[in-house]
């Protein structure tokens, strides 16, 4: 269904939502577009370029106490990019029989439109594609907002507003360019390191190994376990975020390292998303959301090597010329 709502509408509909939910969404603080709680309906930005973090934070806290994880209460993430949805659900099969991440039934996802930057390259995967939401929310011109729902639930709580109009047959604006090719070569052309062994060693000598990248990343979720001492002697095992990266995340018995040089190091990172990742969860570990360009302090580029990697995504991201 597609609602037609207005300014007030929709902060009545963000209102119910916080009422029902505990509700994150990003929000404007110190300048940065930030992924949190929303307390106050002023700060909030459904509209707005990526959040610095992704739904990660929320879902699964850097340092979060083991066991601590609550499976049964229910959030709600507002605002969420058509990108990071899709990642939310690739994120949610990875944890599926870990219990450390709440379920998709405990999650209402409400994404909204998002204005693609130079950095963003979701068509590449089909990560624009308008699916696996509960309501998504699009501007309209003036004050007006449409909202479409894809679930009972999302229809619930429409239900609760007044509603200016509503039509069934109706679908949102399309996000960038849908296309139906997904079939790269890509997994076949990262597998063969030895055949790129120079352009693997170039983007090496340019990376700082800071782990930046994997941070922001919504679809790097790798932790390890640590031990918190407290004052009284007690001690209690923290999950924390940890980073392919950093040196000793490979090492194995008697400090071996299974991946010593930082080129063996983000080779590794762009196996397991394009390669390893595609094999277990059947999607890439990449929606082409682009913090980790954002992020890098050595101007490394995804998008920029994934094309140099693979012709037809070349062809996707720069329409088939090649100096653009
Ligand atoms: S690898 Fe980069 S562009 Fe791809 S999902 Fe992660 S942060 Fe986004
Ligand atoms: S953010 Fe950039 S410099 Fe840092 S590890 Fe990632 S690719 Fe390397």
């Amino acid at each position: 269904m597609k609602y037609d709502i207005n300014k007030h509408q929709l902060g009545k509909l963000v209102g119910t939502i916080t009422g029902k939910y505990q509700t994150f969404a990003p929000q404007e603080i110190g300048g940065k577009v930030v992924l949190a709680e929303v307390k106050t309906l002023s700060n909030l930005r459904l509209f707005s370029r990526p959040t610095v973090l992704p739904f990660k934070k929320i879902l699964f806290p850097d340092r979060v106490e083991f066991g601590k994880a609550d499976g049964t209460k229910s959030i709600a993430l507002v605002g969420l990019h058509v990108c990071d949805v899709h990642a939310l659900h690739i994120f949610l099969r990875q944890f599926v029989d870990s219990k450390l991440v709440l379920r998709r039934d405990n999650i209402l996802i409400v994404a909204s439109e998002c204005e693609p930057d130079i950095n963003c390259f979701c068509e590449v995967f089909g990560a624009n594609r308008l699916d696996g939401f509960d309501i998504y929310l699009q501007k309209e011109e003036g004050d007006k907002y449409s909202a479409y729902t894809n679930s009972q639930t999302g229809e619930d709580i429409l239900d609760e507003i007044d509603i200016i109009s509503a039509e069934e047959q109706s679908n949102p604006r399309p996000i960038k360019h849908d296309d139906d090719d997904f079939e790269y070569s890509l997994e076949d052309t990262i597998s063969r390191r030895a055949d790129f062994e120079d352009f693997w060693q170039r983007i090496a000598n340019n990376c700082f190994g800071c782990g930046a990248c994997t941070a922001v990343c919504p679809l790097c979720f790798c932790f390890r376990q640590e031990y918190k001492n407290n004052i009284d002697g007690s001690s209690k095992i923290c999950l924390k975020w940890d980073s392919c990266f950093a040196k000793g995340f490979s090492e194995i018995q008697n400090r071996n390292d299974l991946r010593p040089e930082n080129v063996d190091r983000i080779y590794n990172w762009y196996h397991h998303k394009f390669v390893r990742g595609k094999r277990e969860l059947g999607r890439f570990l990449c929606v082409g959301c682009g913090r980790c360009i954002v992020a890098c302090p050595a101007n490394l580029n995804i998008k920029n090597i994934l094309s140099a990697l693979d012709e037809k995504i070349e062809r996707r991201i720069n329409g088939g010329n090649k100096n653009s």
